[in-house]
């Protein structure tokens, strides 16, 4: 076995594989790049090597440097999390040529499956069902359109190199190929530094299940049954679980037989995914094989009790695995929910920023369920467009799918985050919704779901008690605190008949001070509610209680003449007004929101790549106006109305913030 390791990754995954490596009395080295330096894997690595500037080709994808990194300490093996180097084969034999040991598959089994077009072709002679589709090559946009008129329209241009989500696009026309094809290349070139593309039917409305699988140095592969990872937006997993709701045992059977199958093709030595998509009549298509640790490997090791990074560590050292395929069997049922810093109510884009709060549910063992969150930031780290957004994955696991969800839904509450823009009300809405919880479920989810975006929720019965009580209570305590401060304590009464205001809505309330927290009754409903156990203090931005025996945790903010409160998916500014004043208040007329459609806005910060409109042009609705990329994905803007254009904003090479104006309608 090894004594010292070197993480080659940065953030929660580097944080991860130190944790195993602790246990197993391992020593750790991490390399970092400008932007880590302060970093939490960086604080809880024995040892950290700074690598280079924070662009990863200056870093972290930098071969030698990580090599020599790992000569300097007397690290005798590398572990490369996922992404940068992980499904580089070249990299796994520069360690071995230098000495080191590669904590990955062999790289001819990398060589073979880490590349989409090669395994593919692998795959279809291994007898593994393959997505129908040009498996080749394509050269330029006359090969793309003509390739894809073969297949049938809708297509997907993927990259082969792809990785992410990133280089994947679907086609529904010719129109979108031409647009889509250069567009997907120009990606591919940046984001993986090759630009081979190729062509695929478009399976639609398909789930993503995937199998891991498992080998060593001693023939040995068996794989620890399926996730699901359909939840997606812009094809990168969002909401992942194991097992999959949609499997039923005999296919289960048959897909990892599959995914053995394939991986014992190659001789598979290590930890790695097989990527199916399936209809949703359990017909199930090979996608791709990620010849490394997942993102999601977190869910599979709560439902197995196996430890990935473990076996992947004493696999590489040569060892045996410890258990077969009989050994295994899948318990209850976890759920991962990717935190990222990205705007949900702008379409999901990225944001970027300081982390001024951060502080996710606690860990361990929470009304039955099991809370897990991996992460690679403390509050105060910085968001930097040079990585991935993503804060930390959110892993629960219960006895079952309802507890389990039950479960990410409460711990959801519990993640406290202010800075940049992220997606944890999303998240919530998608546990609170019935279609989840029904488990029939597709990648086109989202979309289908949020037709027109994500807006927050309108709030149920009891998350508008909720709401109502939590701004009594604040209420009460502040006025209390004011009239204490005043000198008034001990003179009048305080008032307990009160009008709390949402929107349009007003409720009239009474309250009282009871032992164990506030009884609010609403004379309005005949109806009486009971807060209790509250943990707030004012300032504080959770405000934790039961309402009629129910815990929760709301967020909560001051707002004007009252409060901005969060519960889940839903965000509600709330007045708490005397009767007299609230009688004022609906005699206010509303103000008209500005009027935004003259203009073209940047949805996100970003580098304009190219301004495809001038002044005085006249263009169409759903015309280009230009492209805008922000972290590594191009991203084109168009026109949302036909007229002429005004003045430009911005031209090729500008970096743009959130909202600037890129062109104006004249
Ligand atoms: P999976 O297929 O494992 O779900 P993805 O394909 O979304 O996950 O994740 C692999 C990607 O993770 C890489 O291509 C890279 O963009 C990204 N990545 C690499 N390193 C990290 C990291 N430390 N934290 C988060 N994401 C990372
Ligand atoms: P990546 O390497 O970025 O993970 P994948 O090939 O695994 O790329 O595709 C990412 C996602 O895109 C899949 O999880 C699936 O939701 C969707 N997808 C990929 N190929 C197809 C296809 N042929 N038909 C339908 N959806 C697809
Ligand atoms: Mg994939």
């Amino acid at each position: 076995m090894f004594s010292k390791i070197l993480i080659a990754n940065r953030g929660e995954i580097a944080v991860r594989v130190i944790r195993t490596c602790r246990r197993l009395g391992i020593a750790t080295v991490v390399v970092y790049s400008e932007a880590d330096a302060d970093s939490l894997a960086v604080s809880l690595a024995d040892e950290s090597l700074f690598i280079g500037p924070s662009p990863a080709n200056q870093s972290y994808l930098v071969a030698e440097k990580i090599i020599a990194a790992a000569h300097e300490t007397g690290a005798q093996a590398i572990h490369p999390g996922f992404g940068f180097l992980s499904e580089k084969a070249e990299f796994a034999r520069q360690c071995a040529e230098a000495g080191i040991v590669f904590i990955g598959p062999n790289p001819e089994a990398i060589d073979a499956m880490g590349d989409k077009i090669q395994s593919k072709r692998f795959a279809g002679q291994a007898g593994v069902s393959v997505v129908p589709g040009h498996v080749g090559e394509i050269d330029d946009t006359a090969h793309a359109i003509r390739i894809s008129e073969e297949i049938g329209y809708p297509v997907m241009i993927k990259a082969s190199a792809g990785g992410g989500g990133k280089g994947i696009r679907v086609a529904w026309s010719r129109r979108d190929v031409e647009e889509g094809f250069p567009a997907v290349r120009a990606e591919a070139k940046g984001a993986f530094g090759d630009d081979r593309i190729f062509i695929e039917k478009f399976i639609e409305n398909p789930r993503h299940i995937e199998i891991q699988v498992l080998g060593d140095k001693h023939g040995h592969v068996l794989h620890l049954f399926e996730r699901e990872c359909s939840i997606q937006r812009r094809n990168q997993k969002v909401i992942e679980e194991a097992p999959s709701p949609l499997l039923d045992e005999a296919t289960r059977v048959a897909m990892g037989a599959q995914a053995v199958a394939l991986a014992k093709a190659v001789s598979y030595d290590s930890a790695g995914t097989v990527e199916f998509v399936a209809g949703q009549d359990k017909s199930f298509y090979f996608l791709e094989m990620n010849t490394r640790l997942q993102v999601e490997h977190p869910v599979t090791e709560m439902i197995t009790g196996v430890d990935l990074v473990e076996q992947m560590i004493r696999v590489a050292a040569g060892e045996p695995l410890g258990f077969a395929q009989g050994d295994l069997a899948i318990q209850g049922w976890a759920l991962e929910g990717r935190i990222y810093a990205e705007d949900p109510y702008r379409k999901f884009l990225p944001s970027i920023g300081r982390l001024a709060r951060y502080a996710p549910p606690k860990e361990g063992e929470w009304d039955g369920c099991i809370v897990r969150n991996e992460t690679g930031v403390r509050e105060g780290d910085e968001i930097s467009t040079f990585y991935d957004p993503m804060i930390a994955k959110l892993c629960v696991w219960g006895k079952d799918r309802p507890a389990a969800i039950a479960g990410m839904a409460r711990a959801l509450e519990d993640m406290h985050i202010e800075g940049p823009a992220h997606n944890t009300a999303f998240l919530s809405a998608v546990m609170d919704q019935p279609r989840f919880q029904s488990g029939v479920i597709s990648t086109n989810y989202i979309p289908t779901e949020f037709p027109e975006g994500f807006s927050g929720l309108t709030a149920e019965p009891w998350q508008a008690d909720v709401i109502l009580s939590v701004a009594l209570a604040a209420h009460r305590v502040l006025t209390q605190r004011a009239r204490g401060v005043a000198g008034v304590f001990s003179g009048r009464p305080a008032r307990t008949d009160w009008v709390v205001v949402v929107g349009h809505t007003q409720r009239d309330a009474e309250i009282a001070v009871i032992p164990e927290g506030l009884k609010i009754t609403l004379p309005g409903e005949g109806r009486t509610l009971a807060l209790t156990a509250i943990d707030w203090k004012p300032g504080a931005p959770l405000f934790r209680a039961r309402l009629d025996g129910r815990a929760f945790t709301a967020g909560i903010g001051p707002a004007a003449e009252g409060f901005d409160i969060r519960l889940r998916a839903v965000r509600q500014r709330v007045k708490v007004l005397t009767p007299l004043s609230a009688d004022l208040h609906q005699k206010i007329p509303e103000k008209a929101p500005p009027d935004t459609s003259r203009l073209v806005i940047s949805p996100m910060p970003g580098l304009v790549v190219s301004m495809d409109v001038a002044e005085g042009e006249e263009i169409k609705e759903g015309q280009v106006v230009c492209v805008i990329e922000a972290m590594k994905m191009q991203n084109i803007i168009r026109a949302e109305r036909d007229g002429v254009v005004g003045k430009i904003g911005a031209k090729a090479g500008d970096s743009v913030a959130a909202d600037d104006v890129l062109a104006e309608f004249a």
